[in-house]
């Protein structure tokens, strides 16, 4: 008996031990990589490539040795199981999916994979510039190809594309995710159009303007003290493509775009990337220097950043508070009332480009690519004949044709790079968003009139109670039916959606 317990002992010591080992590699590999994007003189950026390949392929084989592999064997034994605390069961569940995930692929066809996508991006950059679809079309079919030889080797479920889904929001399923994305569609197609046929619509010419880009910074930074982003476990830096990055629980780090003749880009694109690190600055201290130290998945992290950019940040009670605080910066160019530039902020405008939308049509933009996803691995598509699939689907649901490929099919890099299943989680963050605000406001009865008065620490504290702590210690499905008592349903995010935009369109 004692031998059993110190062997165990033992292996759950040595585990511990392997996963702070890959925690660090990531953190390393993860400084380098911020570094790379926000400062490092461009003749260093070869060089520093090829340390972060290094670094995490170290960590790739620590988390897919043979060790591992036994200890998580000697771990998941039914009289070992039961002894282990929450976090480490957890631990080992999660590190067993990682293993058989990477295992399953043989490493030579996962190197010819890694090649190819990296051309296949190159060569989705140059046919996009050169609106060339033909000379992408080889690539796509090739990376479709392997992408199809993973799902063969992980094991399909209950449809191939399904396995693809459950990497970026574990246990969510094609089934569910249909009936929910088809009733979304359903209300969201008529409710654009209708706003399309409005003849109130929000003035946004008084936008136009030099916006001097140190009190933009400025700005930035109060926004951040406002909402509650800690400087003292974070900081913003400028980038090319805004971003979030976590270099561990005390550094958590994003990044902004500072336009000129656009004020709101930075604005929002600061408010979004702050909800994403505040998840993660949240997270409880108990599971700091574990892999379990993050957001859960892409989805609830995406209903974060969304929840404070659209939710709070594109609300009317916060404008009511804080235009004030942005017109004193730019009188010259900011004329006109708080009221205008609420609605201004809030135009609803079919488009045919995904990262441009507005927050209803961007839903729009999400199904078609996932109806094609599923086209792709359930319904056998190939890259030939996605152009005219794309361009009849956005004809149907947002009433245009794109003109060229590259303002269609060859607009996102995804594809290029082999990420199938992931466009879904940017829609289920509204609707998770959307969900969490209804139980909020019934749960902070006057939250509305704290956003009015600036202040935001209690549906922040929210946010870390039912979300944030948790890390990935509880699932997504967990999350959701913890914070809201129950499982995702749309119809939160069509409300929400519907009341709005009805009264600034006077529907
Ligand atoms: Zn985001």
């Amino acid at each position: 008996m004692a031998e059993t317990s110190s062997t165990y002992e033992k292996a759950l010591q040595e585990f511990r031990e392997l996963d702070r080992k890959i925690c660090r590699y990531n953190e390393a590999a993860s400084l380098l990589n911020w570094d790379m994007r926000t400062g490092a003189p461009r003749k260093g950026l070869d060089g520093r490539s090829e340390v972060i390949g290094m670094l995490a392929s170290e960590a790739f084989l620590l988390a897919t040795s043979p060790r591992t592999g036994e200890l998580l064997e000697q771990l998941e034994e039914p009289g070992t199981e039961g002894r282990l605390s929450e976090i480490d069961r957890k631990l080992v569940s999660e590190t067993r999916k990682t293993y058989d995930r990477s295992v399953k692929i043989p490493p030579k066809l996962y190197e010819e994979y890694v090649v190819l996508a990296s051309q296949s991006e190159s060569a989705w950059e140059e046919a996009r510039a050169n609106n060339d679809y033909a000379a992408f079309q080889g690539y796509l079919d090739r990376i479709i190809g392997y992408t199809n030889q993973f799902i063969d080797l992980w094991g399909p479920k209950e449809t191939r594309y399904d396995t693809l889904l459950d990497d970026y929001e574990p246990g969510m399923t094609v089934a569910e995710l249909d009936g929910i994305f088809n009733s979304l569609r359903g209300e969201l197609v008529p409710l654009a159009s209708a706003i399309a046929e409005s003849s109130n619509k929000p003035d946004r010419d008084f936008l136009q303007g030099h916006f001097d880009k140190e009190k933009q910074k400025e700005f930035s930074r109060y926004m951040l003290e406002q909402l509650g982003f800690d400087f003292e476990a974070g900081r913003i830096d400028e980038s090319m493509h805004p971003f979030q990055t976590t270099i561990n629980l005390q550094d958590v780090r994003i990044t902004t775009r500072y336009l000129p003749e656009d004020v709101t880009s930075a604005l929002f694109g600061t408010i979004h990337e702050a909800g994403h690190a505040m998840y993660e600055q949240n997270v409880t201290p108990e599971l700091a220097g574990t892999s379990l130290c993050r957001g859960t998945s892409m989805g609830i992290h995406e209903s974060q950043s969304r929840f404070w950019e659209n939710t709070i940040g594109r609300s009317r009670p916060f404008w009511q508070r804080y235009y004030g605080d942005l017109q004193s910066r730019f009188p010259e160019q900011l004329k006109v009332s708080a009221e205008q530039f609420y609605r201004s902020q809030n135009t609803v405008q079919p488009s045919l480009i995904r990262i441009e939308a507005d927050e209803l049509t961007y839903n729009l933009h999400i199904i078609i690519r996932y109806e094609i996803e599923k086209m792709i691995f359930n319904g056998g598509a190939k890259a030939a004949d996605l152009p005219a699939i794309w361009n009849e689907k956005y004809r149907e649901y947002l009433g245009l044709t794109p003109p060229t490929d590259a303002d269609g099919v060859l607009q996102d890099v995804h594809w290029s790079a082999g990420l199938f299943g992931y466009f879904p989680s940017y829609s289920l963050g509204n609707m998770y968003a959307a969900q969490m605000a209804d139980t909020m406001e019934r749960q902070l009865p006057n939250m509305w009139e704290l956003v009015a008065r600036g202040e935001l620490a209690s549906i922040r504290e929210w946010l870390t109670q039912n979300v944030h702590r948790h890390g990935k210690l509880l699932t997504p499905k967990e999350i959701i039916l913890g914070a809201t008592g129950k499982p995702l349903d749309s119809s939160y995010l069509v409300k929400y959606l519907k009341d709005k935009y009805t009264d600034i369109y006077k529907l």
